[in-house]
This record gives structure tokens, sequence and C-alpha cells, in this order.
């Protein structure tokens, strides 16, 4: 029997903001454990929540980018349990009201586009942080991520594969760095995803039981986890049996999951709405001046990448996919118009560059316009294109502009034919039984020649002066 899994995702994404969502105590990242804290944070007994403005703004960005509708008005609830990281016991969060719902986001999986219902798109805060110690039988507590404001983006049961996960989740990971409200940086878990899993018999409707795996920090643990996840489920269908609904954790050691608890439900929670906090009203005004300062997001980008500059969609996804690397394209471009030559080397060297150093290309050591006095270089023949990745190498360990580089090192390409006569001659000279051998039917030599000549310039002359006077003097 063929099944056909189902998935649907559940992302926290970490805004960006300064202060934590009802409390003004800083979200900065790495500070000595509980220096980040206040009574708010702490749950202290007889203190105010105040809610942030900028979360909202940051998450009506990310409601409007994946064509959520607003709600005009929404609540805030309590949702209760214990856990030594929660010290009010209970996290605010929204229920029955959230921010935002009914959005989608297209996703490209090997060629084929599709939309993605998104279910939901809700504020709340993170909870604590415990410390387990490696050699005392204790675990600790640190509060600076407590109040921490998220939000939840829930998918709707859309996803039909590991692949297409990982597509939605590249998607909307780029989508939120675009709108600069989250890091998204999954091993860092500013962006953590749960995943929900069930399978059903080909052609049916009828949803099957799922499983929740957590524990998922990269991309490839989600995929991988999806994929043992369909193989567990068919293998405990086909003997007869029933998915038990639980929560699983992905073991990236052994390469498997493990249950971890029975699956919770929402009345296992008690929500209520939060007395503490008044219903959140967002005028037309708020979200029209929203909706204006968005900027083009990667989808869009894409598009207008492949229509307007031709580049194959290929070099458009990978150049769009992140918003500084597609700036640094499109600045390198206004210096030097050539769109795939200036993505060929974007998504060759300065890559490379860039992956090597775990650099963003807002970091680069080379910056757009040396880039682009480089290609300028290549074009009017001043270097070759293989000198030129030498002195890419020198822009990028020295800063120094390409000229200063090429003229430092005397790297100027040699076109002169004059010069190079000399040295075809030299060549010939010092190689008579190759020569012979040429002309007696083995014209594959060229090549030996070329080399030769290419040696005794150190790959600074140019290559077609060079083939077209070795011809000239070999086959007269
Ligand atoms: P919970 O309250 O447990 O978080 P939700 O109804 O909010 O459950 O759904 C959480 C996620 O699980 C959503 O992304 C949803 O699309 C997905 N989901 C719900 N039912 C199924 C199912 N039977 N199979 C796969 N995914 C599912
Ligand atoms: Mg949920
Ligand atoms: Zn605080």
């Amino acid at each position: 029997m063929e099944f056909e899994p189902v998935i649907g995702l559940e992302v926290h994404a970490q805004l960006k903001t300064k202060t934590k969502i009802f409390c003004s105590c800083s979200t900065q990242f790495g500070a000595p454990p509980n220096t980040h804290t206040c009574p708010v944070c702490l749950g202290m007994p007889g203190v105010l929540p105040v809610l942030n403005r900028k979360v909202v703004e940051y998450t009506l960005r990310m409601a409007m980018a994946t064509h959520c509708e607003i709600n005009p008005e929404s609540r805030f609830a309590r949702k209760n349990y214990f856990y030594p990281d929660l010290p009010k016991g209970y996290q605010i969060s929204q229920y029955e009201l959230p921010i935002a719902r009914n959005g989608w986001i297209r996703i490209d999986t090997n060629g084929s586009r599709k939309r993605i219902g998104i279910n939901r798109i809700h504020m709340e805060e993170d909870a604590g942080k415990l410390i387990h110690s490696p050699d005392r039988p204790v675990s600790m507590v640190d509060f600076n991520r407590t109040g921490v404001p998220l939000i939840e983006i829930v998918s709707e049961p859309d996803i039909r594969s590991p692949e297409e996960a990982g597509a939605y989740l590249r998607q909307l990971r780029s989508i939120v760095r675009y709108l600069n409200v989250c890091d998204g940086n999954l091993e860092e878990g500013s962006f953590r995803c749960d995943a929900n899993i069930s399978i059903r018999p080909a052609g049916t409707e009828a949803l099957g039981t799922r499983t929740e795996l957590k524990n998922l920090n990269s991309f490839r643990y989600v995929e991988k986890a999806l994929h043992y996840e369909i193989i567990r489920q068919k293998e405990i269908l086909l003997e007869g049996g029933e998915i038990v609904q639980e929560t699983r954790l992905w073991d990236t050691e052994k390469n498997r999951s493990f249950s971890m608890r029975g699956k919770e439900e929402a009345h296992d929670y008690r929500y209520f709405p939060d007395p503490d906090l008044l219903p959140l009203v967002v005028d037309k005004q708020w979200i029209a001046a929203v909706q204006k300062s968005l900027p083009e997001l990667p989808e869009a980008r894409k598009l207008r990448f492949t229509a307007d500059y031709g580049l194959p969609a290929y070099d458009a996804e990978l150049l769009t996919a992140d918003r500084d690397l597609a700036d640094f394209f499109e600045t390198c471009l206004q210096a030097f118009a050539d769109p795939k030559q200036v993505s060929n080397w974007i998504m060759g060297p300065l890559l490379a560059l860039l992956n090597a150093g775990h650099l963003s290309a807002a970091q680069s050591p080379v910056s757009p316009g040396q880039l682009a006095e480089l290609l300028k270089l290549i074009d009017t023949g001043t270097v070759s294109a293989k000198i030129a990745k030498t002195v890419f190498e020198q822009m990028a360990a020295t800063g120094k502009p390409p000229a200063v580089i090429v003229e430092e090192k005397g790297l100027v390409q040699v076109s002169d034919s004059g010069a190079i006569e000399t040295l075809v001659d030299k060549v010939l000279d010092a190689h008579p039984a190759e020569v012979a051998a040429y002309r007696g039917g083995k014209p594959k030599l060229i090549g030996f020649f070329v080399g030769q000549v290419m040696k005794e310039t150190r790959g600074k002359a140019n290559p077609q002066v060079v083939n077209r006077i070795l011809k000239d003097r070999l086959d007269r």
C-alpha cells in the first residue's frame, strides 16, 4: 500500500527587538546569567506587564509578508504549566484570538511551485534556560531569556515531503531575514521548528494520527527526522498497529527519535485571557504604515532577477535567498553591467571566500565596487580571467583595490604582439623535436607550446594572442 506523508510545521522565531516583550530588560544574547532580569520577567507577584510596541510592529511585518489577515483586535492568554524555567507558572501567549490568521507562502521544490497555508501567527514570551551542570547533580536556571519576544508561525498541514518541509523553512527564514525581524539562526535557537507528521493511504483525505518531533536544530535534522518518522509510522501501520499521538525527540547521535511524552491537549493548559493585559487593537493606519514599510521580498526579487537581468533561475534563487547577497549583486551591477558575469563571480569566488570566513555578504572583505573594478580589468583585457582569481585573493587578503595589486605585482596581461612573438620564437627554438612532431601531424602539441609561453610570462600572456602567433609560426 502507498502512503502519503502529511506535515505541518510550528516555527518559533525570536524577534530582534532591543527589549523584552513585557518589560524593558535587554534581549541581548550571551550576557552573564540572570543579569537581564527584573521583577516583571522574573514573575514576581503584583507586577504588571506592558506590551512592547515594536513586538507588535515586527509581528505585523511578518504577518503581512505572509499574506495573513490581521485581526483588528487580538488578545493575550495565559498558558498554564509548571517548569523550573517558567517562574510565573504560566506563559503569556495568544490563543483564541491571535493577531494574524489565514496566510500563505510559496515554495519551490524541484522546479514546481506550491502554496503552503499559514494557519496563524501569534506573539508570546520565551521561557528561561536550564543549564545542567556536567559535574554536579544540579541544574541551574538563567532567566535572561525569560520574556524575550517570540512569534509562533503555524502552518496548515499542506506539506507533503521532508524536502517540501525544508523548502518551506528556508523560505520562511529568508523572509524573516529580509524583514529584519529575526536573525533566523537554527543552531543558536533564534529560529526553532517543531514538526507534526502523520501518514495516510495515498488518495484518501482523512488525516491520520500525528506525532510531533522536537529538537530539530538544523535543516538537515528536520529532513532526516521526518524521513525516519515516515518509515517508522509506515512499519507500524503495515503491521496492523496504531500510531500513538505523542511528542518525540530527535537524537542527533543515534539518528532516530525517541518518545518523550504523550501529546498534551489544549485543555491541559487551562488557557484564559490574561487579566493584566488589555485587548490589543491594531488600527487601519498602523496596518497601512507597516504595509508601506515592507521591503521587496525574496520571491518578488527572484522573479525580477530572472526577468530584468536574464539570470538563470538557479542564479536568481541563490542570489536572492539572502538579502545582503542580493544587495551586493545589485550594487556591483551598477558599476559593471554584465549580470551573468557578476553572478558567476559572486556564486564562485565571493561565496567561497564568505563561507570560509563565516561572513555575510555585508561583511565581505571585498566590496561590490572593488569586484566591479576587477571585472572591468578583465573586460578591457588588462588581466586574464585566470590572473583575476589571484588578484581577487589578494584583494581579500589586503583590502587593496585591484588596479593597485595588478600594478604592484606586475600582473598586467601581456597582449603586445611584439613581446609575445619574441617569447614564442624562444620557446620554438628550445623545442625543435616538438616542433617537428607538431608539423608531422600532432596538432594537440599546440597546448604544450601555449603552456611553455605562459610559463615564461608567469601566466600573464594573453592566451588568444599567444595562440594566434603560435599557429602563425608553426603552420607556415
Ligand atoms: P497543537 O494545538 O497541538 O499545537 P495545532 O492544531 O495547532 O495543534 O497544529 C499544530 C501543527 O500540526 C499545525 O502545523 C498543523 O498543520 C499540524 N497538524 C495538525 N494535525 C495534523 C495531522 N493529522 N498530521 C500532520 N500535521 C498535523
Ligand atoms: Mg501548537
Ligand atoms: Zn525584565
